[in-house]
């Protein structure tokens, strides 16, 4: 009987070759919902529910603190990377887990004995010249004054300082005051800032005016019920010394540690498991990566309560062009999901996701989040300034196989950092700037909402069940079947406000 397409198991089962993204296209369902009920709540991994199925690479040009905590807000989460000390990485998840809608829980301080000078260079770099002033010049010390604009503005010598511009008649909040509350005091007081002290005076936080103007919701944030605490991942490597840093880890309150190996099936990967779990038994592993349901299996025997899935689909990696070892990454996703889900644990589509039809794609195929590198690389929140490049504003972003990146460390994952010979297994380059992220991941998540609709499922469960069920049709495409599917036979066209696929894949 004539049927349209084939159902995920003979389409992948039985492809004679490792299939990607751009190799397949999934049919329409029926729509009988809106889009505005379509709901993208999922699982990271076991015990962590999400609200959007994005996760950040832990790359140093994608998460640290600042992409975890809007990530997180969003309703996905950041993985922190550690190419950098214990020491570092840690408070980078003390930053998230400081964190609070409306207070800026890392204001930057200076001291009395600072001057005016040194106001002037915050204001340059930062655009901004109301700073609390401490006892030591730094958070968590006793708050003493508080410089504004109008303490300095006429002052003729920049070397004064602060003791004796500062303002010390304060207005202040005790820690614990409710955001309401800190905007209320700020609107009768007509202030600029409130700072926020605890109960031996010390600075804790400030609000600002500025920010309660812009001060947004965040109905889908990842945090905690209790403590209210947003959610963070944080990568760790196999390496022996490495177990420092997961107590370390596990003692700042991570959520989620991410165990990062190219090829996670090792007895290294089995030993760190083993050693995360004796020690933690609210922490959720994350093991990887793995391609196939053989390298799969071991890791879910060993206990683990995600998978993180790609072996060399990464925009940065060149990884199958130098090892020959890896997989297709539809292939990879499709395989490994399948197995994972007789097991009832989630799997994120690592790697080679460039736009909103490849998410979609990943996660209808069994993915129950996907992680992004270059996609999030070139916002505002990812680490690392802004520079021009042949007149296009864009950010960096490198493997963490690059040699580049392994120079500081980032070798581990490749099992390479104690090699005198280093062989890279990634690239450094730019990523055109994408603003920041509080407008295009909603822009994406829109656009994953709108392809569930046209595949008649309302929600990503659903989606799943009729891919494992067969009523998700798939069809492979033609070389000639996606440049149809593309802009094509045009002069000239407008780009989309996120470009469209030929842009960002170049
Ligand atoms: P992207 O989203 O296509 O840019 O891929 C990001 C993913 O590439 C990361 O989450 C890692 O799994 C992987 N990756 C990061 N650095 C390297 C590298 O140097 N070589 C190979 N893969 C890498």
């Amino acid at each position: 009987m004539l049927q349209d397409g084939l159902d995920g198991r003979s389409f992948f089962g039985e492809a004679a070759q490792g299939l990607t993204y751009d190799d397949f296209i999934l049919l329409p369902g029926h729509i009988d919902f809106s889009v505005d009920e379509v709901s993208l709540a999922t699982r990271v991994s076991r015990r962590i529910p999400l609200k959007a199925p994005l996760v950040s690479s832990p790359m140093d040009t994608v998460t640290e603190s600042t992409m975890a905590i809007y990530l997180a807000l969003l309703g996905g989460i950041g993985v922190l990377h550690y190419n950098c000390t214990v020491a570092e990485q840690v408070e980078q998840l003390r930053r998230v887990k400081r964190f609070e809608n409306g207070f800026i829980t890392d204001p930057i301080c200076l001291s009395p004995e600072h001057t005016i000078a040194d106001v002037d260079a915050i204001k340059q770099r930062h655009g901004f010249s109301s700073i609390p002033v401490t006892e030591d010049g730094r958070l968590g010390s006793r708050l003493v004054g508080l410089v504004t604009n109008r303490d300095i503005d006429l002052e003729t010598d920049r070397t004064k300082k602060l003791r004796d511009v500062m303002t010390r008649d304060l207005l202040w909040a005790r820690q614990g005051v409710a955001l309401e509350e800190a905007n209320e005091i700020l609107r009768r007081s007509k202030k600029g800032k409130l700072p926020i002290v605890d109960e031996q005076g010390r600075l804790v936080a400030l609000v600002t005016r500025r920010d309660l103007l812009k001060n947004r919701e965040f109905p889908d944030a990842t945090k905690d019920s209790t403590t209210k605490r947003l959610k963070v991942g944080a990568a760790v490597s196999t390496r022996e010394e490495d177990r420092e840093r997961i107590d370390a880890l596990l003692e700042a309150g991570a959520d989620l540690l991410v165990i990062d190996a190219a090829q996670g099936d090792s007895i290294y990967q089995l030993e760190t498991i083993r050693y995360i779990k004796d020690r933690s038994e609210a922490v959720d592993v994350v093991g990887g990566n793995v391609v196939t349901m053989r390298q799969a299996r071991r890791l879910i025997e060993a206990g683990v309560d995600a998978l993180r899935v790609g072996m060399g689909p990464g925009s940065i990696c060149i990884t199958q062009e130098t090892m020959a070892v890896g997989r297709a990454q539809a292939s990879a996703v499709y395989h490994v999901a399948s197995l994972a889900r007789e097991y009832d644990v989630p799997v994120i589509a690592d790697g080679g996701v460039r736009t909103i039809g490849h998410l979609v794609k990943a996660l209808a195929i069994g993915g129950a989040t996907v992680m992004l590198g270059s996609m999030l690389a070139g916002t505002k929140e990812a680490p690392g300034e802004y520079f021009y490049e042949n007149g296009v504003r864009v950010k960096r972003y490198r493997g963490m196989a690059s040699l580049e990146a392994m120079e500081q460390g980032g070798g581990k994952r490749y099992l390479a950092d104690r090699q005198r010979i280093r062989v890279a297994q990634g690239v450094s380059g730019t990523v055109v700037d994408k603003g920041s992220i509080l407008d295009y991941v909603p822009y994406v998540l829109q656009g994953v909402r709108h392809a569930l609709q046209d595949l008649g499922c309302r929600d990503l469960a659903t989606l799943h069940n009729r891919l494992q069920g067969g009523e998700l049709r798939f069809e492979r495409r033609s070389a000639a079947a996606q440049a149809e599917g593309n802009v094509h036979g045009l002069f000239s066209w407008q780009e989309p406000p996120y470009g469209s696929r030929t842009r960002w894949a170049r």
